[in-house]
């Protein structure tokens, strides 16, 4: 083994013409890569020495949640932004009816397309109705709500959703959203505009307190009495009562003839998956099946225990994740000889640069569910499999120095989800 190896390496043999002993040192020098690296691999993981220790002050629950960036990988290289943040980190603004909280660019520093909202409303309660620069499309996490939103051609849209539903509201028309029984409801919004701030809405209340009650008066053609019973701050969260039946309120407000045509709702996570086998599904709802949604596309994702979301990436858009349930790891690959790894958990929120190839590791004993959202009108990615099984067997063996028998092996068709 060890002749072999010298005659391969022109420098070794020059060598050999010194004996015995030369040959002896030459081997040890031979060893001396992979020993190097075995070393490097207990360093790492503390098993050879004391290098990996921590002696001084450590966050022990956080640590225990970020293992991929306290022990990285081997593979891990050079200055990676960070790509991950939790909504247990962010301030929990906590009103009568409900609360909210957010994740924006402030947050992660990189992430300028999209920024989200974690928002809870109590049976009854309503987030006050409100407009916005941004588009918003929301995920339904938990209990039900009744939502509206007004058309400039002034028709409604009145729906009930529930978890597993989504909404998507265009920018600037005016909406609501309202807990329902029995106990309300809480849910993802994602907003197309990374520096978007959930607390600087155009909200009706108020609108209402900064303008002057004589030009109240007169828009609404109302005495100076009604004018004084509006309310003279804002609202934002606040209680309610409970509203009846559906079709009742659309009836109400007008029937048919006042029906928005178009719909702002749609029930994501009973969907026929987009793809579906042994190690997970997704669901992509863009605007192909969900017309509405034309700036916010996303994909509901399950991955088992053990598998994989292969190694790929998206041309048109950066990524923007909301992980929902189960533990996993991500490596984010920037070119440049870097890449990070990180680990996520329920209620984290993950980034990946447009372009930068990445995979996500089912790391946990349960699924991981998680929704990756894109600002664009189609979900669109490149699976790393499929290409190499595109190209000329001879450019993927010259290029990976695999035999065709290994190439052929590679997945041949685009599988979002491998088992493990
Ligand atoms: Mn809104
Ligand atoms: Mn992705």
């Amino acid at each position: 083994m060890i002749s072999t190896a010298q005659s391969e390496q022109p420098g070794i043999n020059r060598r050999s013409f010194l004996g015995a002993a030369a040959a002896a040192l030459s081997a040890s020098a031979i060893m001396a890569p992979d020993a190097f690296a075995q070393s490097r691999e207990q360093i790492r993981k503390g098993t050879a020495n004391h290098s990996a220790d921590n002696p001084g002050p450590v966050n022990k629950a956080l640590q225990a949640e970020n293992n991929s960036s306290n022990t990285p990988p081997d593979t891990d290289h050079g200055d990676v932004s960070p790509f991950w943040y939790s909504f247990e980190l962010s301030h929990r603004r906590i009103q009568d009816g409900g609360w909210t909280r957010q994740v924006t660019q402030k947050d992660l520093p990189d992430s300028k397309d999209l920024a989200g909202v974690n928002m809870r409303l109590t049976a009854g309660s309503y987030r006050e109705l409100h407009w916005h620069t941004a588009n918003e499309w929301a995920f339904m996490l938990y209990g039900s709500a009744r939502i509206t939103v007004l058309n400039t051609d002034g028709t409604i849209f009145i729906d009930d959703v529930h978890a597993g539903d989504l909404w998507f509201f265009p920018r600037g028309l005016p909406h609501s959203i309202q807990g329902l029984g029995p106990d309300g409801c809480e849910f993802l919004l994602v907003f197309d505009q990374g520096t978007f701030s959930e607390y600087q809405t155009f909200l009706l209340s108020d609108w209402v307190a900064h303008t002057p009650p004589s030009i109240l008066e007169k828009n609404f053609m109302l005495p100076a009495s009604a004018i004084r019973k509006l309310p003279d701050d804002e609202e934002y969260i606040f209680p309610g009562t409970v509203p009846g039946p559906l079709e009742d309120d659309k009836r109400a407000v007008g029937g048919a003839a006042v029906e928005s045509k178009i719909s702002y709702s749609f029930r994501m996570q009973s969907m026929k998956p987009t793809f579906e086998d042994a190690g997970g599904s997704v669901r992509i709802v863009d605007s192909t099946n969900f017309p509405a949604a034309k700036t916010i596309t996303a994909a509901l994702v399950t991955i088992k225990p053990g598998a994989l979301r292969e190694m790929h990436w998206h041309p048109n858009a950066s990524e923007w994740q909301y992980w929902i349930r189960g533990s996993g790891r991500m490596t984010v690959f920037v070119s440049s000889e870097k890449a990070r790894t990180m680990s996520f958990n329920a209620n984290d929120v993950g980034y990946v640069p447009a372009v930068a190839g990445h995979y996500v590791e089912n790391t946990g004993t349960e699924d991981v569910v998680f929704l990756e959202m894109f600002k664009s009108d189609v979900f669109s990615d490149v699976s790393l499999n499929q290409w190499i099984r595109r190209l000329p067997n001879l450019m993927v063996r010259e290029h990976l120095h695999l035999d065709s028998s290994e190439i052929g092996r590679i997945p041949d068709a685009k599988d979002p989800i491998l088992p493990r």
